[in-house]
């Protein structure tokens, strides 16, 4: 499918070339090429059709209800899906065509994410652990050479990507970070653990964030890409979670790793920029996970309150219910708008706004956490055992309040934002 996508786009291009010649401004166009591929031209609203509806064939085809329980009951990732996915051609959305990326941008990741979400949010979740936290990062900071080493593989789906910053004891404040890594003959040795990381127990290829120089604090942490079949690598266990079952979380060991200098990705003391400018796209790409979980607890609930009979009619035809289901659909749909507003403003026009990524993630995540227990509450007695998908679904959501900075985090963030404007101002 990869190929076909390919092609799809290709045959595009030209009419996508028209439309940009007048409808961007020269700067603007400029401006979406720091966090885009060579060549990179925004998709049509036809274009994201097209894919979403790729996408959906693909969850019909791979990711039924049967496999999302199991997933989920099983609390193991299915490993054939890496190779699914990178045949599917979803691995490198964002990521450069010359090492098998599709170039399309972050709307059409937040597509795919949205769509892969409704099947399954353990899988989804693990899909943007590697996608996103570790492909994007690798084709946003990565030298030529890093590219062309690690991307095709995990574009392909041969190996496994994950990103670790989170420490036991720094989450939130995640530059108190204790990882250290000390500079040696040829290169770094990093010596630490991290907590929490999506994929860690089945990477091959882990972005690291580590302290080179601990006196300079948020100044002197690097980014590292780290190869764990390297010795002194380990994951020391696999969590076992309430939800984002199946997506595999571990604990992370470094003793005395050695990285060679070529592994620094991006420049040494830089981390904390690489950090900070991949939590905005992280958190972006992320919001389309609650979307999707709202779009599956509707599918849920739309049916069975249609179906089910209470005192001689369709529950649905009550008005309770109908406020219930009307909230559900309202909050999904302006959330969907903010997320892909925000994505099309970084596609079209080069735009990060760092209080959008956070506010969109931010105002989905709480939403779908709503939805999920709406729907359970749709169903009634049926929403509260584990034969429907009800409780997965809320399960699910709610990591989206603590993942990729905690709904906390975010409103402290943007309100940053907003004192950095006033500042300014
Ligand atoms: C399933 C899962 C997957 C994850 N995947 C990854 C991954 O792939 N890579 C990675 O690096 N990390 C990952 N994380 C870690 C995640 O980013 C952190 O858990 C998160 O940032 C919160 O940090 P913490 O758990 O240490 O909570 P803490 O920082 O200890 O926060 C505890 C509580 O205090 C609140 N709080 C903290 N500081 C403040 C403040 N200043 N003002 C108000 N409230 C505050 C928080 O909002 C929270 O409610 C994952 C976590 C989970 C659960």
């Amino acid at each position: 499918m990869a190929a076909s996508l390919r092609t799809f786009r290709a045959l595009a291009r030209p009419a996508r070339q028209v439309r940009l010649a007048v409808s961007l401004p020269t700067a603007q166009q400029r401006l979406h090429s720091s966090k885009h591929p060579k060549g990179f031209e925004p998709p049509t609203s036809e274009d994201l059709d097209e894919l979403r509806e790729r996408v959906q064939e693909f969850t019909r085809r791979e990711i039924p209800e049967e496999v999302a329980a199991h997933t989920d009951k099983s609390n193991a990732f299915p490993n054939d899906m890496w190779q699914k996915l990178g045949d599917a051609g979803f691995l490198g959305i964002t990521a450069d065509e010359d090492v098998g990326g599709l170039a399309m941008g972050y709307q059409a990741h937040c597509v795919v994410m949205e769509e892969l979400s409704r099947a399954s949010g353990s899988i989804a979740l693990s899909y943007a652990a590697h996608s996103q936290l570790c492909v994007n990062q690798i084709q946003l900071n990565g030298s030529p050479e890093q590219k062309q080493k690690y991307l095709p593989g995990l574009i392909a789906g041969t190996s496994v990507g994950a990103l670790a910053m989170s420490e036991s004891g720094s989450g939130s404040d995640v530059v108190s970070m204790r990882t250290t890594a000390r500079a040696v003959d040829g290169g770094y040795v990093l010596n630490g653990s991290k907590m929490w990381i999506t994929n860690g127990p089945d990477a091959h290829v882990i972005v690291v964030y580590a302290k080179t120089e601990p006196e300079k604090g948020s100044k002197g942490i690097t980014a590292f890409l780290v190869d764990t079949n390297t010795e002194g690598f380990s994951c020391a266990r696999k969590l076992d979670k309430m939800g984002m079952r199946g997506s595999n979380t571990g604990e992370l060991m470094f003793d005395s790793v050695f990285v060679p200098t070529e592994n620094v990705l991006g420049k040494v003391n830089g981390g904390v920029r690489v950090l900070m400018e991949g939590l905005d796209l992280e958190r972006l790409v992320l919001s389309a996970g609650p979307l999707g979980i709202m779009q599956a607890a509707l599918d849920v609930a739309l049916p069975f309150s249609h179906q089910r009979r209470q005192f001689g009619m369709p529950i649905a035809h009550n008005q309770l219910i109908q406020g219930r289901l009307a909230d559900m659909y309202t909050k999904m749909q302006a959330s969907r708008s903010y997320t892909y507003a925000t994505a099309k403003a970084v596609d079209e026009r080069g735009v990060i706004r760092t209080q959008d990524c956070a506010g969109a993630i931010l105002y989905a995540a709480e939403r779908a956490t709503e939805c999920s227990l709406d729907c359970i509450q749709l169903l009634g007695g049926m929403g509260y055992v584990e034969e429907m998908p009800a409780s997965r679904l809320l399960r699910d959501a709610k990591l989206y309040e603590i993942g990729a900075g905690t709904s906390e985090i975010r409103r402290m963030v943007i309100g940053r934002a907003f004192n950095k404007e006033y500042a300014n101002a």
